[in-house]
């Protein structure tokens, strides 16, 4: 080895023991080695080549899995942090889209940032917008197709739904503005391709506009000359002076306060589902926002009407999708990613940190509907599960009856 080479070496030996220095104070997946390393037993070795310490912490479950996984899944998780951020003078956005994750097909999600009065403009699309208010405060409006207008303002835990081609905007407010994932149900969405009012204006010719509005043309000199998507303005006042009655009132909210929502309450942590039952503006996306403690997990189950996608807010999670065919796969989670799991593919969701973790799961679909591994086999006859499954009758009389969404630790 020459001087240059050994000093080349050094560094990297060092530059790679300080990452795993800081890797060792972080949270870990459960049973993990430490740093996580292709090896287990005989098999396996350590990593001689390029290695991204790191990347290879978040995903443990990756480099050394489960010995239950088998075959070979598309990836089922993308972070945020790897999607291009759209950014503008008063806030950004990013997307994670069939693009990202390409089993995602009827779902795609937008992260988005807007500083206190900055405004994402008025605009339409054509996928339904459901929304989760994730930090901060927004206001939003938005009209009906027959006038009946909207104004409301939204803080952290609310969600809204926009129907397709409803018109609306976003505004932060005082404070430090507001942040939400944008949740659409379609995959091939994108933000790029949104119907914007800045947008149709600077494409209509000026004398139409004339006539359209009956002003003279000259009131459309400073029209933008393309899209804002998003611009700061100055931060808005109470909500009362931007209350505009419109044509009547709207016979659904197109807002709910989600966390205000009673849980389901279990040992293990609390669960609060919207669906078109009681948001019933929202018949196209269902969503749920579950809180698991260290060590428990969503149990077993599998969703018979829709693929799932995952937003993750905070803490640390692992789950194993099932595929059918011999085939399942583990990802581990982390703040700000995306999980996806296609239709009726069995999965759990375990907390593998040491703080609660939250998470929300979404589905295109009107209603919530899960089927629960637990509840299947205790509804079942218990000699012809035991026949099934190899596991004597005297414990499978003690798995409870009754749905737990999320199971203790
Ligand atoms: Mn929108
Ligand atoms: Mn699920």
């Amino acid at each position: 080895m020459s001087d240059l080479q050994r000093r080349e070496f050094l560094t990297g030996a060092a530059a790679f023991a300080a990452a795993t220095a800081t890797l060792a104070g972080a949270e870990r997946a459960s049973g993990a080695d430490d740093p996580p390393r292709p090896v287990r037993g005989d098999k396996g070795a350590p990593i001689l080549g390029p290695s991204n310490p790191s990347r290879e912490a978040q995903s443990p479950d990756r480099l050394n899995p489960p010995v239950t996984d088998s075959g070979t899944l598309p990836t089922l998780r993308w972070s945020f942090a790897d999607s291009h951020i759209k950014m503008r003078e008063g806030g950004w956005s990013r997307q994670t889209t069939i693009r990202e994750i390409p089993s995602s097909t009827d779902l795609a999600l937008v992260n988005m940032r807007l500083k206190a009065g900055g405004v994402r403009e008025l605009h339409w699309h054509k996928p339904a917008e459901w929304a989760f208010m994730v930090k901060g405060r927004a206001r939003i409006t938005a009209i009906d197709e027959q006038g009946r207008a909207f104004q409301e303002d939204v803080g952290e835990g609310d969600i809204w739904n926009f129907p397709s081609g409803i018109p609306h905007s976003i505004q932060g407010l005082e404070g430090d503005g507001a942040e939400f994932v944008l949740v659409f149900d379609d995959g091939n969405f994108s933000e790029d391709s949104t119907f914007s009012v800045t947008d149709w204006i600077a494409h209509t010719p000026r004398e139409v506009l004339a006539k359209n509005f009956g002003v003279p043309e000259r009131a459309f000199a400073n029209i933008p000359e393309k899209e804002r998507f998003i611009f700061q303005s100055k931060v808005p006042g109470p909500l009362s002076e931007d209350r505009v009655a419109g044509a009547g009132p709207l016979p659904m909210p197109f807002s709910y306060r989600l966390l205000a929502q009673e849980p389901i309450r279990t040992k293990g942590g609390t669960v609060r589902i919207s669906d078109s039952t009681n948001f019933p503006v929202a018949t196209t996306i269902a969503a749920a926002f579950v809180e698991i403690e260290p060590g428990a997990m969503r149990e077993l189950h599998w969703h018979p009407n829709a693929n799932e996608a995952q937003y993750y807010i905070s803490g640390q999670a692992r789950m194993t999708v099932f595929a059918a065919h011999e085939t399942a796969g583990t990802f581990d989670y982390q703040p700000g990613d995306v999980g996806f799991v296609p239709r009726n593919m069995g999965h759990y969701i375990e907390n593998t940190g040491k703080t609660t973790l939250r998470f929300l799961e979404l589905w295109r679909a009107d209603k919530f509907a899960d089927i629960s591994l637990r509840q299947w086999l205790a509804f079942t006859p218990a000699e012809l599960v035991a026949a099934n499954v190899k596991i004597d009758t005297s414990i499978l009389a003690n798995i409870p009856k009754h749905k737990t969404p999320v199971v203790p630790a």
